[in-house]
């Protein structure tokens, strides 16, 4: 059966930044299917552990500053030691500064940058080791942006981070595809959530913004949960290197 190919059960996903968001929202689309949850956060404890064993599958919260690469390492084996293997990555946890161009310090190009991009490349190495380790191939999920197509204004750092996303899911795939790893991305419209509330509050971007989406809406973040599902399961096994736009028609446009 088809549908059986999408079946997460049993598997053990790493979803970093899974506490707001659409972090949080494809942490329960997966668990939904099936996937055991080590969710990665830095602020408060997730919500979503509740709804999660109300699934019947575990979640596990974990602690950490994916922006301090010491910190990588540590959460993948905490990862192993309770739940004996990780299956699937998705690499969600990620920042925006707003600033013109020519005022654009360095601080904002290196938070943004050093987080969206260096610590999401070396956390896909540290579980591409342990797939590799394990002899069972995995999934890497990778969420990229509009900006990873197009230019943007006002966020130059975050533009240069999500067009290297798309470009490293590529490059990470043709590496690793022989190895049984898929390296995908996601590519998320205009959602509605805390990176983008800046938009959602300023009275002209929004309207220009919403005007422009052929859904006729912003995204919400379980929107995104069929493509992770999708992306993070057997369905998906001959596809690699695909940035897979969830944008309610934006680039369509
Ligand atoms: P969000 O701000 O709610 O989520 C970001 C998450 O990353 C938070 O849970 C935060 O705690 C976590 N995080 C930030 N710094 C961290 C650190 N140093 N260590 C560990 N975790 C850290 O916003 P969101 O919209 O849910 O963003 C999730 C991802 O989606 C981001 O990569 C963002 O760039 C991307 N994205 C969002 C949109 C949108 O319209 N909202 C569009 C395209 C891409």
């Amino acid at each position: 059966m088809i549908l059986d190919a999408f079946n997460l059960r049993g598997k053990v996903a790493i979803v970093t930044g899974c506490g707001t968001g659409l972090g949080r929202g494809m942490a329960l689309g997966l668990a939904e299917a099936g996937a055991n949850i080590a969710g990665i956060y830095n602020k408060s404890e997730p919500d979503c552990s509740a709804l999660i064993g109300k699934m019947g599958r575990r979640f596990l919260g974990i602690k950490a500053d994916l922006a301090d690469l010491d910190q990588i390492e540590p959460l993948v084996e905490q990862t192993v030691e309770s739940f004996g293997r990780v299956d699937i990555l998705i690499n969600n946890a990620g920042i925006i500064r707003r600033q013109p161009a020519l005022e654009f310090t360095r601080e904002n190009w290196d938070e943004v940058v050093n987080l969206n991009l260096r610590s999401l490349f070396f956390l896909a190495q540290a579980v591409a080791k342990r797939f590799v380790a394990q002899k069972s191939g995995g999934k890497i999920v990778n969420i990229a942006s509009m900006l990873s197509f197009q230019g943007g204004i006002l966020v130059p750092s975050y533009t240069a981070s999500k067009s290297g996303v798309m470009g490293l899911t590529r490059e990470l795939a043709c590496e690793w595809a022989g190895q049984n790893i898929n390296v995908n991305a996601i590519a998320p419209g205009y959602m509605a959530t805390e990176n983008t509330r800046a938009l959602q509050e300023d009275p002209i971007r929004s309207v220009d913004i919403m005007k422009r989406i052929p859904a006729g809406r912003w995204g919400k973040p379980s929107d995104l949960a069929g493509a992770v599902v999708f992306l993070a399961s057997d369905a998906a096994n001959y596809i690699h290197g695909y940035t897979l736009a969830v944008d309610g028609g934006w680039l369509a446009r």
